[in-house]
């Protein structure tokens, strides 16, 4: 059984610091392969150079929307950006969106940046991982118009039905973690319960969104196999068969130049 976490920050120094033990950990219960997303433009480097020093890592270069203050003026890294895509090993476009929750962000500069990120996948023919929180609205307008041939995961997905249904007839998938193991998370139980198994990935936003039983604990790749028990749980099917289909899922997205 192969599993795949598409969403896990390996390179932030709580989770690299240990990143040897933890990939041996996540490879022993089947979790081969990691997907790291690019925060900050002064992180690029170090992550490309920490993922070529290990076959079980992948990386993705963006700017994240929650860092707007760090990003400053972006033009330069927006060069730099399109350089790094244009590395072989580079899978996606990743971690960019928009983030509305907070009242007080400035929407416009977000947008802006947004845009210029998506022009660069569509260029290079790259997926996006997206991190969108209230501004799935705008980041579904947006892809309407741009359109991105090679698609992309919206990474922790939290939205309603109806807005999932709508990524995935733009050729999204949506990203499943942590959160399906609380009881009390009944909208995103329900939407890994009755979505297409097809239109689902498996993530751990590592060290991030624990699973209710790790909750003092950094999170990390390993526990993509208990998140997709709880899937195979919640729609009554084996672990296998939600291993098989979000695996063959996410290699066909992220890892077409790579494998
Ligand atoms: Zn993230």
């Amino acid at each position: 059984m192969e599993l795949i976490d598409s969403h896990c920050h390996m390179d932030f120094p709580i989770l690299r610091a240990q990143a040897p033990q933890l990939l041996d950990a996540a490879q022993a219960v089947g979790v081969g392969l990691v997907v790291v997303p690019g925060v900050l433009q002064d992180d690029w480097l170090a992550l490309q150079r920490f993922c070529r020093a290990d076959k079980r890592l992948v990386p993705a270069f963006g700017l994240h929307p929650c860092f707007m203050a760090q990003h400053g003026d972006f033009t330069q890294a927006l060069l730099q950006l399109d350089a790094l895509l244009a590395q072989p090993d580079t899978v996606a476009v990743g971690e960019i969106g928009l983030d509305f929750f907070m009242a007080d962000v400035d929407r416009g500069a977000q947008m802006t940046l947004f845009q210029a990120q998506l022009r660069l996948a569509q260029q290079h023919q790259l997926p996006v991982l997206l991190h969108v929180r209230k501004a799935h609205d705008q980041v579904l307008a947006l892809l309407r118009r741009l359109k991105l041939p090679s698609g992309g995961i919206v990474h922790a997905f939290s939205g309603s039905a109806q807005q999932a249904q709508q990524y995935i007839e733009l050729g999204f998938v949506l990203g499943f973690g942590g959160t399906v193991t609380y009881a009390r998370a009944s909208k995103v139980r329900q939407l890994a319960s009755t979505l297409p198994l097809a239109a689902m990935v498996l993530e751990t936003d590592g060290p991030d969104m624990p699973l209710a039983q790790y909750r003092d604990q950094p999170n990390c790749p390993q526990r993509v196999r208990e998140v997709a028990q709880v899937i195979a749980q919640l729609r009554g099917i084996s672990l296998e068969e939600v291993a098989a289909v979000t695996t063959a899922t996410a290699r066909q997205l992220l890892l077409q130049r790579v494998v």
